[in-house]
């Protein structure tokens, strides 16, 4: 592992434990199945139950309320957890449904600063369109985004665009 990576991860692990620190898998039960809430209040907030199910959770059906299986959210847990210290090239991002570094599509990212030093690159998966995130200190910007283009996002843009069907509802519903 090289000084550069190191960096980026202990950054990042800073910014996730202030926050609601790593998710646990084993806090999952497999026998049963969970409400987004359940989820949420497990593992901290609807926005990140939001981004896990567009980074590729699935959900039983689409069926309100939507349910995830315990065996589901336990597996993407752990996926989601060591996503991260999979080996990411320059321009590629950990794509957790083809579990594998894969690289965005058209080569565009957005790039979403999340504190000082820190921004959360954005994009789809080239190969089967799921949406991926790649935390990058803004320091190493250059070296993790290679030859793609990134274009700036605000926060509120952010929370507008891009709705899961049907979850803007629901997270209209339990506010
Ligand atoms: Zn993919």
């Amino acid at each position: 592992m090289d000084i550069s990576t190191r960096l980026s991860e202990s950054q990042q692990g800073s910014q996730m434990s202030k926050r609601h620190g790593k998710p646990n898998p084993n806090r999952v039960k497999i026998n049963r199945n969970y409400s987004l809430k359940e989820i949420a209040r497990l593992f901290g907030s609807l926005a990140t139950v939001r981004r896990w199910l567009k980074a590729g959770l699935r959900t039983i059906d689409s069926a309100r309320p939507l349910l995830v299986r315990g065996m589901e959210l336990k597996q993407f847990v752990r996926r989601w957890r060591s996503r991260n210290r999979q080996r990411c090239g320059p321009g590629q991002m950990y794509c957790l449904k083809c579990r594998a570094p894969r690289r965005p599509s058209n080569g565009e990212v957005e790039l979403i600063q999340e504190t000082e030093n820190c921004g959360r690159v954005r994009g789809a998966c080239s190969t089967c369109g799921t949406s991926m995130s790649r935390i990058v200190s803004l320091r190493s910007l250059d070296a993790a985004l290679g030859a793609l283009a990134a274009t700036a996002t605000s926060a509120e843009q952010r929370l507008s665009d891009r709705g899961f069907p049907g979850l803007n509802d629901y997270i209209e519903e339990v506010k």
